[in-house]
């Protein structure tokens, strides 16, 4: 079983590096409905990078990881009353999509610990999804986010909708790059472009992506 998976890792690795052949994109490991058993063996091979999609599911994992130095990042929906819980056990929020939230998690952030690093997730080829902000409701977060201390934008977070058409793929993974490449211009802490996962991991990273969420093709299908 962990072999399994530890193998499954080393085709994911062997995958991102035929794209990526200079090692620059990041690679995290969504683990969500996986075990800390799974997630140990992988920290054992070398990854220390985590996602989390269920604010309970991932702090019991994280008090059963407490030995390890595992960077959590959480990219799930943020439901209001979960902001405390999240500022203080996660170091990477990625889906944050409205100002009330961004908000709650600053002020819930201890100004003791680092401050939260936090992805801004685009809402991207869907209009009607309930996920991520529009190019206008973002900017308007970061310009809020940009003055509070305890929180850092490092960049963009998007989950286009699944398509089996690779120029569509394209076009809306180009959306959140020149997106990303304009907040770069003016802002050195903008590094952070997170698209791509199991399925268009290779297609996220021709189009710009710097960190990849990869569950599936890791630690095998959900139940
Ligand atoms: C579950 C999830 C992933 C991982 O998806 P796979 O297709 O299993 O690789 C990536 N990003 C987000 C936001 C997710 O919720």
């Amino acid at each position: 079983m962990d072999d399994q998976i530890t193998h499954r890792y080393a085709q994911v690795k062997q995958r991102l590096a035929v794209v990526d052949p200079g090692g620059q994109v990041m690679l995290l490991a969504v683990s969500k409905k996986h075990n800390t058993k799974a997630i140990r063996s992988l920290y054992h091979v070398g990854q220390h990078r985590f996602a989390e999609n269920y604010v309970q599911e991932a702090t019991a994992k994280m008090a059963k990881l407490d030995d390890l130095d595992i960077e959590w990042h959480f990219i799930g929906h943020i439901q209001s009353n979960k902001t405390q819980v999240i500022a203080q056990h996660f170091d990477w929020v990625q889906s944050v999509s409205r100002m009330k939230i961004l908000c709650q998690l600053a002020k819930y952030r201890s100004v003791e610990k680092d401050p939260l690093k936090i992805l801004l997730q685009l809402k991207i080829g869907n209009e009607d999804s309930k996920s991520g902000a529009s190019v206008s409701e973002l900017i308007a977060i970061y310009k809020t986010a940009r003055t509070l201390p305890s929180v850092q934008v490092r960049g963009l977070m998007c989950i286009p909708p699944p398509s089996s058409q690779e120029a569509i793929q394209m076009h809306h993974f180009k959306e959140a790059k020149t997106l990303f490449d304009k907040l770069q211009i003016s802002d050195p802490n903008i590094d952070t472009l997170s698209m791509g996962m199991s399925g268009d991991l290779e297609i996220a990273v021709q189009c710009g992506s710097t960190m990849v969420r990869i569950g599936t093709d890791i630690f095998g299908a959900r139940i």
